[in-house]
């Protein structure tokens, strides 16, 4: 072959690249951060596949470089971490769109700030490029395979040719256009690494005006660093970092523990929902490193699925470098590093609901159904799950903020049970005539509407000693509990009624009862005591069974 190989964008490519250089322009900065984030990515790659061929990494420290050239106008994101062959080339940095391409365009909102917040989240940074530079030139080599140059102007095509690059990594050569100049200038450069990648674990290294290269960055493990010297504005800056989320978080928590099992946790409580949080087949989770060494994203073991919210990290020296995903299923070591895991993220959101009732309000409404998971899958940890879960009731038809401890504490004496309605809706349960009788008594009733609501009552039968009982459900024990003194008369009133109901209804109906939960509706339908409720029963019939 001669010459350059010509290749088009995708599409949808194109598209992305108009939409990021014409809507980003005033937040043009953050072009930095997405290429600091890549190079660091490719350099955890390296040390990655260094585990298993030492050679790999040689001698030379893992690094990140900013290369400015005022006399050509360029400035170079230089690392010498993983490198990319011709084939990682062409899928990573243009033919193939990225899943997240036209989640991040439909997510554009037309306010630049918020806009370039969601760059790194939607996997599309490096084309951010585009937005300070006519031209990119990408040289890489992997250890393994030829060097490649890439370039492209970013309008509708690329060329690939061989490179004369000879050691292993990246160089990102931004061509700045006339109006960003200002990315050449050493002070601007540092001072956007201290704000954007101050906790990036690798060093970040820069000319000053004698010539010498210096580390710019902290370029220290962040989670590694004494709690004492950091503040509070440093963990959210790391938590940007980590998970390219920039709304706060609403929690965190740091611990370094020595005992017989070691490690370092930093675990935060997001404020926001990902946008795939419900997607199932997008695995969730803290990143795991070995001795500060990159092990992987989204470790799903070391936190059960009902905490998939929770991001941070897990630093340990007692699991081996080599471990896979495999090895940490079942592994003893990250079994009880999990359940260590779950019980500070449950204190977290215990102090976060005692005492800052506003942000628990958020976390609830974002990621209560998640949590309510744990009810059924964590039978340890059920108890205190269930005192951290906020429902509807009778006494707070519009707001999901009655807990089990409070609806508990507000019981009348002659109440034993928790009552709770089960229903497709809100208004579907607010109006339903189950309710009557418990009203006019003054028994407060749960309104559980979340799709998962039906399976969690089936798996949590009590709270502090206190059964919990659907008002949908003919069990004699509670209308023992609302009978009222004119039933026993009544009974004799209406028995001809009754008979007569019975006889016409027939088989389609257990039983049929003179009954005091209704105050104002004629009749309703109720569940027998030990049949399936009714939405359980409708439930399966839909699924087929
Ligand atoms: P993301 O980082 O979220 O995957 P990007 O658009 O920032 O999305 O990068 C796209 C892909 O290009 C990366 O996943 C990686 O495979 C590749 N890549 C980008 N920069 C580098 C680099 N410096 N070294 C190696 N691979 C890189
Ligand atoms: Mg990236």
């Amino acid at each position: 072959e001669t010459g350059p190989q010509k290749h088009e964008f995708q599409t949808e490519v194109r598209h992305l690249l108009q939409l990021m250089i014409h809507s980003l322009y005033s937040n043009k900065e953050i072009f930095l951060r997405e290429l600091i984030s890549n190079a660091s990515d490719a350099c955890d790659k390296l040390r990655f596949a260094a585990i298993a061929d030492a050679s790999l990494l040689g001698s030379d420290e893992l690094a990140v470089q900013l290369i400015p050239d005022a006399d050509a106008g360029t400035l170079t994101i230089k690392d010498n971490g993983i490198g990319m062959s011709h084939d990682d080339v062409i899928d990573n940095l243009g033919t193939i769109a990225r899943s997240g391409t036209r989640k991040f365009m439909e997510s554009l909102s037309g306010d630049q700030k918020k806009d370039s917040q969601l760059i790194g989240q939607f996997g599309v940074g490096f084309y951010s490029a585009f937005i300070v530079a006519d031209k990119v030139t990408v040289r890489t080599k992997r250890a393994d395979a030829e060097a490649v140059s890439w370039e492209s102007d970013g309008q509708g095509e690329f060329t690939i040719e061989p490179s004369d690059k000879t050691d292993r990594g990246t160089e990102v050569v931004l061509h700045l256009r006339d109006d960003d100049k200002e990315f050449l200038e050493p002070m601007r450069l540092s001072a956007l690494v201290r704000k954007y990648s101050d906790h990036i674990s690798l060093p970040i290294k820069l000319a000053n005006d004698k010539g010498e290269i210096e580390t710019i960055n902290q370029a220290r493990a962040f989670w590694a660093r004494p709690k004492s010297e950091l503040k509070d504005e440093d963990y959210k800056q790391f938590y940007e970092q980590l998970t390219h989320d920039y709304t706060a978080p609403l929690a965190y928590a740091h611990h370094k523990v020595e005992g017989t099992i070691e490690y370092t946790s930093l675990l935060y409580i997001p404020a926001r929902a990902p946008f795939d949080l419900w997607d199932r087949e997008q695995s969730r989770g803290v990143q795991l490193y070995v001795k500060r060494v990159f092990i992987m994203d989204k470790a799903a073991e070391l936190l059960p699925p009902y905490l998939r919210f929770v991001r941070g990290v897990v630093d340990t020296p007692d699991l081996p470098l080599n471990v896979s995903r495999e090895i940490l299923q079942g592994n003893r070591t990250v079994e009880k590093i999990k359940n260590a895991l779950v019980k500070r993220v449950l204190d977290l959101l215990d102090d976060m609901a005692a005492n800052r009732p506003d942000d628990y309000a958020t976390f609830w409404q974002t990621f209560g159904p998640v949590l309510k998971e744990g009810l059924v899958e964590d039978q340890a940890n059920q108890a205190r799950i269930a005192k951290l879960c906020r429902f509807h009731s009778t006494a707070s038809p519009d707001k999901a903020d009655v807990g089990l401890e409070a609806y508990v504490a507000r019981m009348p004496a002659e109440q034993d049970g928790i009552y709770y309605l089960t229903a497709d809706t809100l208004a579907a349960a607010r109006n339903s005539p189950h309710l009557e009788g418990f009203r006019a008594r003054n028994f407060e009733v749960l309104l559980l509407t979340d799709r998962i609501d039906e399976w969690v009552v089936s798996h949590l039968t009590e709270f502090e000693g206190k059964k919990l009982e659907s008002v949908a459900r003919a069990s004699k024990d509670l209308e023992s509990k609302i009978e009222t003194p004119e039933k026993a008369r009544l009974e004799g009133e209406y028995q001809d009624v009754v008979e007569r109901l019975t006889k016409v209804l027939g088989e389609r109906v257990e039983a049929v009862r003179l009954s005091s939960r209704l105050t104002e509706s004629p009749s309703c339908l109720v569940a027998g005591e030990y049949a399936l409720s009714r939405r359980l029963e409708e439930m399966l019939k839909r699924a087929g069974e």
